[in-house]
């Protein structure tokens, strides 16, 4: 009687969820400062000041059925227009409000994105490790998600995606600061995939849309320039999330943009606003698309992520623990003590360290600690990991 796959979605245990769940049982019985979790990717730094006065100056003084109601389906215009600007503005693009859909952060966008381009049977290639749910929105509507493998610094192997782009293949989408690696795909990175991807196009004689999803935009650590899709590939879509810069992930707000030098823009902006549909997934929460015009340009203090970043890489790696060296976003990828990460991250709750085994992101041997707590957490943590390191040692 029930769709099979969405039963075994709906009952596949999250292993991010169920280390975050049985985290917050365990400091229930052990105490808060006990629990070393570092589970998820919820931001701790809290959102800028800009944030809450922008909405009580919108709650307080503009129409409150104005404020509440339902704009169109697509966003309010306004606020499209105004994103379009900033982002011309910033990375000297030429986007248009009239490309752009706003949503309930990148997980809506990517489950439209997704829905709108994929059909069953068709391909969509990702490079591992990648976020989990990749999968889900493409097994959603019958399509096959394809890895490419990494080189050994985590960024794509070019001959491997050259080799994994069939007839098939619709959509490659790739995510940078990478969760769970952190890696940066540098300008270089993003056009060698344009390259690839344009000689594929010419080959099949169609479209390949190169998906951006970009929730990290802004948590880099070394002040380099964003390379921003569409300056470098027609047939490019981004999207984006204000979850993780403003630490707003809750609110459920973010877009997808289509770039205007896409092959018939307006037929791919119109498939994207018919997914959208047939998912529900229309006007954004309208008190927070009120709220974008006035905050694009001001995140949350990303120099907390930082030091929480630079205290752990320097420590672990003292410790003999073997790490990539993230440049972006809120995580380390690091190299569990056994082939088996999932029993790595068991044997890691001995010492109360929450630690997502690497399968989930469809790659073997490691883990993702999402640094994104307390500096005080951090700190305190460190003797546990040296205690994980000389439980192995002493084996
Ligand atoms: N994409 C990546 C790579 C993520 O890490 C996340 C959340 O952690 C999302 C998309 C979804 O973000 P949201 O729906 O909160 O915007």
């Amino acid at each position: 009687m029930f769709d099979q796959k969405m039963l075994e979605i709906g009952y596949s245990q999250s292993t991010i969820r169920d280390l975050y769940t049985y985290g917050l049982a365990r400091k229930k019985e052990i105490g808060e400062d006990k629990v070393f979790d570092f589970s998820i990717g919820n931001p701790s730094i809290p959102a800028p000041k800009i944030v809450n006065d922008t909405l009580v100056k919108l709650l307080t003084e503009e129409d409150s059925v104005k404020i509440h109601g339902y704009t169109v389906s697509p966003g309010n215009k306004e606020v499209r227009d105004v994103i379009a600007s900033y982002l011309n503005k910033t990375f000297h693009a030429t986007t248009k409000g009239d490309f752009i859909f706003l949503t309930c952060g990148a997980a809506a966008s990517l489950a439209i994105v997704t829905k709108a381009f994929v059909k069953p049977g068709e391909e969509v290639i990702t490079f591992a490790p990648h976020f989990p749910e990749y999968r889900t929105y493409t097994e959603a509507v019958g399509g096959v998600l394809v890895n490419v493998n990494p080189d050994k610094d985590f960024f794509p192997d070019f001959v491997d995606l050259e080799k994994k782009i069939t007839s098939k293949t619709r959509l490659v989408i790739y995510d940078s600061p990478n969760n769970p690696t952190g890696a940066f795909y540098t300008e270089e990175v993003i056009k060698r995939m344009a390259s690839v991807l344009s000689k594929k196009e010419k080959e099949y004689d169609h479209p390949i849309y190169l998906v951006s999803d970009e929730p990290y935009r802004e948590l880099l650590y070394k002040g380099e320039e964003y390379p921003f899709v569409t300056n470098y590939y027609d047939n490019s879509i981004v999207c984006y999330s204000f979850s993780k810069s403003l630490s707003l992930p809750g609110e459920r707000i973010g877009y997808i943009l289509v770039n205007p030098n896409a092959n018939d823009v307006n037929d791919v902006y119109a498939v994207i606003c018919g997914a959208a549909s047939m998912l529900g997934y229309i006007c954004a929460p309208a008190l927070f698309q009120h709220m974008v015009p006035y905050v694009l340009g001001h995140t949350s203090n990303l120099e907390e992520y930082k030091k929480n970043k630079e205290t752990l890489v320097t420590a672990l790696k003292e410790i003999g623990f073997e790490v990539v060296n993230p440049t972006g976003a809120f995580y380390l990828f690091m190299k569990a003590l056994e082939a088996d990460a999932e029993k790595f991250s068991e044997v890691a709750k001995q010492f109360e360290l929450l630690l997502v085994p690497s399968d989930p992101f469809d790659y073997k041997g490691y883990v993702r600690i999402a640094y994104c707590v307390s500096y005080k957490q951090i700190v305190n943590s460190i003797p546990a990991f040296k205690k994980l390191h000389n439980y192995y040692k002493n084996r």
